[in-house]
């Protein structure tokens, strides 16, 4: 028996990284079943498994370790069932470009609430510094002034020029990172930055992976080679809150988690109740309407009992 890291998902089989640094190709034991929910995927990039190799060469995942946490994402739209996006995630950095494409504060307010939900933290990365123009920096400005404040980290990059690289890459040392970003915001392309030898094309790998948005379900991780692996998952924009009251919204959304301690009733929706210490914060903008809007957003969706994974 030896015990390894899942790198490469491809929904029948499974790349595992051993322990001792060999790469084999495992699939799962007939036998085997995952304890716990149901998902598409029992085993995921991320996970820490025990595989059985045989003569043959090929390998068997006999054990799956206990996982410190894991992202999913509804199958499909309509969909009940759970995706396991990975497994073990130190930390997301998500990518934005304030234009070419314009990445809304809704959906990194939702992506960010998700990361919130599942405990993992996230740092903002602001995308094609290069090619903004006055405006468009200093609407860059108050998004990173906003979201430094929050908490977020908060990095402003050109991916293309390569500037800026160095301090992801330090965050990243170490640690299983997911990368996420609406395609074209350049994800590819920073990919290919921090690891030259990776290659990933850009532009024509997010019309690849676009087509299969919410069917796909292989996945890789990337070694860096200063220890720790990036997550690159196709067509995953960011993922879901699931089974949370309308009050609970809140608690995923840093500042009015910090404010609604102070709400009249205990169980506020920050919407139209008397006494309301977040709509209080909102008018005198200790908390920023963006956000607010945001968190109505996803109240709103949840009311029409809609699940929009990203815009
Ligand atoms: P992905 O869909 O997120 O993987 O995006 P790509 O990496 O394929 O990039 C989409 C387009 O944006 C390509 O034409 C890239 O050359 C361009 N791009 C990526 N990063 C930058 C950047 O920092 N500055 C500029 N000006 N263009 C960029
Ligand atoms: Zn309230």
């Amino acid at each position: 028996m030896e015990k390894g890291l899942v790198i490469r998902s491809t929904g029948s089989w499974y790349q595992v990284k051993t322990d001792s640094g060999q790469l084999v190709d495992c699939k799962i034991k007939g036998s085997f079943r995952l304890k716990g929910f149901k998902s598409t995927n029992p085993i995921a990039v991320g996970d820490r498994v025990h595989i059985t190799l045989n003569t043959e060469g090929t390998a068997f995942i006999t054990e799956i370790e206990d996982r410190k946490n894991y992202i999913v994402r509804r199958a499909s739209n309509l969909s009940k069932q759970l995706h396991i996006i990975a497994a073990n995630v130190d930390q997301c950095m998500l990518i934005a470009t304030v234009n070419h494409p314009e990445t809304s504060t809704i959906f990194i307010d939702r992506f960010l609430a998700s990361a919130e939900a599942y405990g993992v933290p996230v740092a903002l990365i602001f995308n094609k510094t290069d090619i903004y123009s006055d405006d468009e920096k200093r609407l860059l400005e108050g998004l990173t002034n906003l979201y430094t404040h929050i908490g977020y980290p908060c990095f402003c990059i050109s991916a293309l020029n390569e500037t800026g690289i160095g301090e992801i890459k330090k965050m990243l040392a170490g640690k299983i990172t997911l990368l996420s970003g609406n395609s074209g915001v350049g994800k590819s392309t920073l990919i290919n930055a921090i690891l030259p030898g990776q290659n990933l094309k850009t532009g024509e790998i997010s019309a690849v992976h676009n087509k299969g948005t919410h069917t796909t379900t292989f996945s890789e991780m990337y070694p860096l080679d200063e220890g720790g692996y990036i997550i690159d998952t196709p067509g995953i924009k960011g993922f879901g809150t699931f089974d949370m009251k309308d009050e609970e919204v809140g608690h995923y959304f840093k500042e009015i988690f910090e404010f609604s301690a102070n709400c009249k009733y205990g169980n506020c929706t920050h919407r139209n109740e008397p006494g309301c210490a977040v709509r209080e914060a909102v008018e005198k903008h200790y908390i920023s309407e963006s956000r607010y809007l945001s968190y109505l957003n996803i109240l709103e969706d949840r009311e029409e009992g809609k699940y929009r994974a990203a815009y």
